[in-house]
């Protein structure tokens, strides 16, 4: 698959030859220089973004043929987004704020599970003011999983938080990988992640550059929380 950007005379080739299968409940870490093309491929996987050439399967649903009503489907009914920005809202409380995406789809979780999977059940009639920025983040992952979604695509979910914290955060979604058997991508340049994810993909200059296989990662359930 290859993604190109055109506007005007100008002409960005975000994506090359992009070649990859990833298998259900699998864990992938993206990597990359800023620019090489993470994002593009992750919106690409998520129906937010179409390719320009070549072929994108959910299973047998050809999203490259989809039209714009059938990838806003795929999106809601497959797809948990998490992003930089947590973007709550906050006038709702934690709870409010999972609840919001209940209504519009067909099998969610119950709210309170959702909410103590990312460990957050002590504050969940909480607003978003009155909550760190990484618990703001776990409040994002538990809207996006509520829906029990079958890929859960994250786009540097880390980016505004310490190490420490994005540590945590991304154990939490490495939990609900293991747990729930959600296929996970996730774009982070948290040096912690690498050895829970089963495969890590360098990209470079829109290509893959390697993929590294996990032989011994390192399962959530034996991290120390
Ligand atoms: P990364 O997430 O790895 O930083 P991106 O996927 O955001 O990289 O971008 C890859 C390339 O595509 C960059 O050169 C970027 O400028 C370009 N690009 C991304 N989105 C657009 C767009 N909507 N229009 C034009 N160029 C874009
Ligand atoms: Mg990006």
């Amino acid at each position: 698959m290859s993604k190109v950007y055109r506007t005007g005379e100008v002409e960005v080739v975000a994506l090359r030859d992009v070649d990859l299968d990833i298998a259900r409940g699998e864990f992938i870490v993206l990597l990359g220089p800023s620019g090489s093309g993470k994002s593009t491929l992750l919106n690409i996987l998520g129906g937010l973004d179409a390719a320009s050439s070549g072929q994108v399967m959910f299973g047998d649903h050809n999203l490259s043929a989809a039209g714009e009503a059938a990838l806003t489907e795929y999106r809601r009914d497959h797809v948990g987004f998490v992003f930089q920005f947590y973007n709550l809202i906050p006038s709702l409380t934690v709870r409010e704020n999972v609840a919001l995406v209940t209504d519009i789809v067909q099998h969610p979780m119950p709210v309170d599970e959702a909410i103590d999977r990312v460990g957050l059940t002590p504050r969940r009639d909480h607003f978003p003011a009155q909550l760190s920025g990484g618990e703001q983040q776990r409040v994002a992952i538990a809207r996006a999983i509520v829906k029990r979604p079958e890929v859960l695509l994250c786009d540097e979910p880390t980016g505004a938080l310490d190490y420490q914290t994005g540590k945590l955060v991304l154990e939490v979604i490495a939990h609900v990988n293991e747990e729930i058997g959600t296929t996970a991508v996730v774009i982070t340049h948290n040096a912690a992640i690498a050895g829970m994810a089963d495969r890590v993909v360098y990209l470079g200059d829109g290509r893959i550059q390697r993929i590294v296989r996990n032989e011994h990662k390192i399962r959530p359930s034996e991290l120390s929380w």
